[in-house]
């Protein structure tokens, strides 16, 4: 890869001196890891694990085929190639993989085409809700006993799901629960597909709670974001087969827009090129964090392959190819992340390449008193968001739900308690 000239940059121009930093009593805080241990490479940096460790492969799954790939494997049942369709049409449209439900098929096959086409993939260990009930997290066991989470949430009008799509993450930020553990291995595409699929079925079973009478919302899904464990674009393929999935109409697949999907990544800048060029116009999320590759480097470890420029070039890219908008995430983290120097420099770094191609959506972390991870003040988060709407980008906080439930992005990990109880289960 050609390097960057802007890469080699390591403190911001704009960045007050040290001396002024002391001065004017503005501390700050530098990343570390708090009650566990950053594994690192040769060369002292923050370990970056990006190929699957090898494990058993999930069963094969009907979404894991395109429609003419599911139409061979019935005929190779020794079925006729159009009862793919009616199976595809229990799964994307009914969401049913049970074939006691299937009636429209007869009786001798369904087990056939069941047990051929659609296995389980998802144990359900345990499901956290609010009080509402319209905040639902889900631990999940996979076939091999790895963990993962999604989390359901009802908004006025839509229904998001936040899915996984790697069991662990191999991108080592040092905040972050779901890191921690390393990269256990990537999910198949059904496996993020059936996460989809089975919230589905819940909402069809009235299992949502939150919904107003008056609200004639589709009760089903109709925004994924790609926020829970894992870096999506470090498992690209499986995810871009399951995001054709999502987008095929139904039943080759879930119908859905291209629009409600949302996929983020740290800053994989290869990967997102590729995103820009599929043709695919989901919505980009590039998490930030930091507009200096001095902090960027120690709070995102993937900053030292693809540095802040290189980034937000090929988040400008992605908006240049698809005309999407594209969202900066950026976690305000106390005295670390939340200076307001830092909201000038990304206003001035955003603004070089251009006007109205992006927004900011700073998310204010759970306050967590005696961690250096712990939310910004009310009055730094209102300065922060002051500064980037002064300097004309739409910078908007972001609501966090899902926090009541410790189910708010970064912080999906499977805790030793849920471990237990999948062990409980097996
Ligand atoms: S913040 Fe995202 S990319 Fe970083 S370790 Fe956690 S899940 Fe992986």
């Amino acid at each position: 890869m050609t390097e960057n000239p802007r890469a080699r940059e390591t403190r911001p121009a704009s960045a007050p001196p040290k001396g002024k930093l002391r001065a004017t009593g503005t501390p700050q805080v530098r990343p570390t890891t708090e009650g566990w241990t950053q594994k690192k490479d040769a060369e002292g940096r923050p370990l970056l694990q990006f190929a699957s460790p090898k494990r058993g492969k999930p069963p094969l799954h009907l979404a894991d085929l395109t429609p003419t790939e599911r139409i061979e494997k019935v005929k190779e049942l020794g079925l006729p190639g159009f009862r793919a369709k009616q199976l595809a049409t229990h799964y994307f449209r009914h969401y049913t993989s049970d074939a006691a439900q299937m009636t429209d098929l007869p009786a001798d096959i369904r087990e056939q085409l069941v047990g051929g086409l659609l296995p389980p993939l998802l144990t359900e260990v345990r499901r956290l809700e609010t009080d509402r009930g319209d905040t639902i997290k889900f631990l999940w066991r996979l076939h091999d006993g790895a963990l993962v989470e999604s989390v359901l949430m009802r908004y006025p009008g839509r229904i998001t799901l936040c899915v996984s799509s790697q069991a662990g993450c191999g991108m080592n930020c040092p905040f972050c629960a779901t890191g921690q553990a390393g990269l256990t291995r990537n999910m198949s595409t059904a496996e993020i597909v059936e996460q989809i699929v089975r919230a589905n079925r819940l909402i069809a079973e009235g299992g949502l709670g939150g919904k107003k009478a008056d609200d004639h919302s589709m009760e089903r899904v109709s925004n994924i974001v790609f926020m829970g464990m894992g870096e999506p674009l470090a498992n690209y393929n499986r995810v871009m087969d399951a995001v054709r999935s999502m987008v095929a109409p139904q039943p080759d697949g879930l119908g859905m827009s291209a629009r409600g999907i949302t996929v983020s990544t740290v800053g994989l800048v290869p990967a997102i090129k590729k995103l820009a060029d599929e043709g695919i116009p989901v919505t980009f999320a590039l998490s930030l964090h930091a507009p200096d590759d001095h902090l960027r480097d120690e709070l995102i470890p993937v900053n030292s392959k693809w540095k802040v420029d290189e980034a937000l070039d090929a988040a400008r890219y992605y908006y240049e190819k698809t005309g999407r908008r594209v969202s900066i995430e950026y976690a305000l983290i106390k005295d670390m992340n939340d200076h307001a120097w830092r909201a000038d420099l990304l206003a001035e770094k955003l603004n070089e390449r251009g006007r109205g191609w992006v927004h900011v959506n700073p998310i204010p972390l759970n306050p967590t008193p005696g961690s250096i991870w712990t939310s910004s003040t009310r009055e730094a988060q209102n300065e922060f968001v002051r500064r980037l709407n002064d300097a004309g980008i739409p910078t908007t906080l972001r609501d966090t739900r899902g926090k009541e439930i410790d189910g708010a992005c970064g912080q999906l990990v499977a805790t030793t308690e849920d471990e237990a109880a999948s062990a409980a289960m097996a």
